[in-house]
């Protein structure tokens, strides 16, 4: 039985409060179980639209929804935008007055305000509790809801507590979000908050509109500024393993003209309390940062996200791209990783604890991300089947849209695994390499390793090849590094068999730069959300948002809460010429209609004329 079945059409509100046509994959099915009053715990990407699958149902049966978040700036930036939308909505946390927080209160009391975001800490009090106790609270919305698990990636204490709720609350609905959970955090999450009493949703993992490219770092600074190049008016994240790096990263942009931010947890809280702010408000604005940012980040229109060195594996790696075009316009993914990179990983896992299987596991998962860097087939495909979801050819990664050459490498691998068997395997990758190119060095002569068959046998190849071949070696498992012998380079038992001629290696031709590089004018699958092709509606598109930095900076909000990148592209495709045109624009609702349609039609209707 529904306990209210009254509730208002989805569609309609989709439409009428948030102004889009159509559901995303999954968030109808979400909307329609918490309707129906059934606990859920929804695993979908990140810029899925998780957010809409819980202000729906709240908005359709007017009744009260308590949505827990971990992040005090990301309640904020959610209770702004639901502002924007002319929806009650109201937050309390440790950052805002006494006072303000006595008005958020009594607003949701009265139902002024039916969505409550709150602070995992500041539910769980006894005061609130027992105040939210005497109100009839509708749904409860557990927000990053991975952090309730060991398991997962982000642990809190705080939220495990949240495990009380379904007691305490027996006739709420409990809703769980998280864009990263695998099978055994799933059923995790589920028997904490709702002792496994939760239908789980999982939405594919599929975000089309990013491209995906992997890059060999040769010389990372000129690849980056190349990759830059034309995405000056672009927000964007720039990936970095250490604070120093962020910092070096940042001062680069700097210098070429970008408005770049660094970003790491070295930084005081004020500092970079600051710097997010920027990001959030300023045009153009690139992030340089470690991996201390982004868990929150709601910023819809980030066009890019680059990574200057290999990614912890692929779960965070997932995470952090998926942070670009959340509003579902393109954006541009690139890895940029070297040998060194590798290293430095695989040490990071070794010094991380004592524990061994932990160790093991983590060295899979960074081959499975290895694999990924070194796939000759489509990256998207591959990327997908880690997450167990099947797929075709995407067309939007570099792999698809320049399938890199293969060569016959049987030769040349033979002779480098010679090379390491012949020195006993007990050496990195640097000695093995001078080695096979013939060096003169001290330890070359100490050992006697001038004496060995494969001395300077491969000296035709650059030291340069010799790294990269050596590197595809690695990551198709011929070769492995041993971190705990210092590095040094070992055969597995598909290397012998190569030693023994029994198999074959093909190799990727090493792939230059410009060559991999897609303009964002690229074919995008999803058809209605491609970036204007012509001068005169890139014109239009910068005058666009031209006018909506005014119109954000004027009211001191984010950009985005006045109109998403999407919204403007579909401006530029559509060219609305009157009201009713404008009300017909994917992201215009009732509300945005009457505050904007004037400003953004003056542009248009000139444009047009
Ligand atoms: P998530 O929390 O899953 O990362 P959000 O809820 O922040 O994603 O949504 C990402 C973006 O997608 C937001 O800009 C949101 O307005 C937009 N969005 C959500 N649902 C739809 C939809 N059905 N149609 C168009 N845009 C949508
Ligand atoms: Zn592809």
């Amino acid at each position: 039985m529904l306990k209210n079945p009254n509730h208002q059409d989805p569609q309609r509100i989709l439409e009428t409060v948030f102004g889009f046509d159509a559901f995303r994959p999954g968030q109808l099915s979400v909307i329609q179980h918490i309707l129906e009053r059934t606990h859920v715990l929804a695993v979908m990407p990140t810029g899925s639209g998780k957010s809409l699958c819980y202000q729906i149902p709240a908005l359709a049966t007017r009744q009260r929804a308590v949505v827990v978040s971990p992040l005090v700036a990301l309640m904020d930036d959610q209770v702004l935008a639901l502002h924007a939308l002319g929806v009650g909505a109201q937050r309390i946390h440790s950052n805002r007055t006494r006072a303000e927080n006595v008005d958020a209160w009594r607003q949701f009391q009265n139902k002024t305000a039916t969505l409550l975001y709150l602070s995992p800490e500041a539910l769980m009090q006894h005061r609130m509790l027992a105040a939210l106790q005497r109100l009839e609270v509708d749904l409860f919305v557990i927000d990053e809801a991975h952090c309730v698990s060991k398991w997962g990636p982000s642990f809190r204490p705080d939220y495990e507590d949240l495990s009380r709720l379904s007691e305490l609350f027996p006739d709420t609905v409990i809703a769980a979000f998280t864009a990263t959970a695998d099978k055994a955090t799933r059923s995790d999450i589920v028997e904490k908050l709702t002792q496994g009493n939760a239908i789980t949703i999982v939405q594919g993992f599929d975000r089309p509109n990013l491209n995906l490219a992997v890059l060999p770092k040769t010389d990372w600074k000129k690849q980056l500024l190349e990759f830059l190049e034309d995405k000056r008016a672009s927000a964007g994240i720039v990936y970095c393993l250490s604070r120093k790096e962020t910092e070096r990263v940042a001062a680069l942009m700097v210098e070429h003209h970008f408005n770049a931010i660094a970003y790491h947890a070295g930084q005081d809280n004020n500092l970079r309390k600051i710097n997010q702010d920027r990001f959030m408000t300023e045009p153009g604005a690139v992030m340089a940062a470690t991996i201390a940012f982004g868990m929150g980040i709601d910023k819809p229109d980030i066009r890019f996200v680059v990574h200057t060195s290999l990614p912890g594996n692929m779960e965070t790696y997932y995470q952090e791209i998926g942070r670009a075009g959340r509003d579902g316009a393109p954006a541009e993914t690139l890895v940029l990783y070297g040998l060194n990179d590798l290293y430095q990983r695989r040490r990071f896992i070794q010094q991380d604890g004592e524990d061994k299987d932990h160790q093991f596991r983590e060295h899979k998962r960074l081959d499975a991300l290895l694999a990924y860097c070194e796939a000759s087939s489509c990256r998207r495909k591959t990327l997908l089947s880690y997450f167990g979801d099947d797929s075709n050819d995407c067309g939007n990664c570099d792999n698809c849209l320049n399938p890199p050459r293969l060569i016959d490498g049987t030769n040349a691998a033979t002779m480098l695994i010679a090379s390491v068997h012949q020195t006993g395997q007990s050496f990195g990758q640097a000695h093995v390499i001078d080695v096979i190119r013939g060096a003169n060095t001290q330890k070359i002569l100490e050992r006697g390793h001038h004496e060995i068959e494969s001395f300077g046998a491969g000296q035709e190849y650059s030291k340069a090849f010799w790294q990269q071949f050596l590197r595809q070696l690695l990551s198709a498992g011929h070769l492995t590094v041993n971190i705990e012998r210092y590095g040094r380079i070992e055969i597995t038992a598909t290397g012998f068999g190569l030693l023994r001629e029994e198999t074959t290696f093909e190799y990727q031709a090493i792939r230059e730069p410009t060559e991999s590089k897609t303009p964002m004018s690229g074919k995008v699958p999803r058809g209605d959300s491609g970036m204007p092709a012509t001068a005169d509606d890139q014109a239009l598109l910068a005058d666009l948002k031209a006018k909506r930095l005014a119109l954000a900076t004027a009211q001191g909000v984010p950009a985005f809460v006045v109109f998403s990148d999407a919204t403007l592209i579909d401006m530029v495709n559509q060219k609305p010429q009157t009201r009713e045109d404008f009300a017909q624009i994917n992201g215009v609702g009732p509300k945005k209609l009457a505050q904007y349609s004037d400003a953004f039609l003056a542009l248009l209707t000139s444009a047009s004329s």
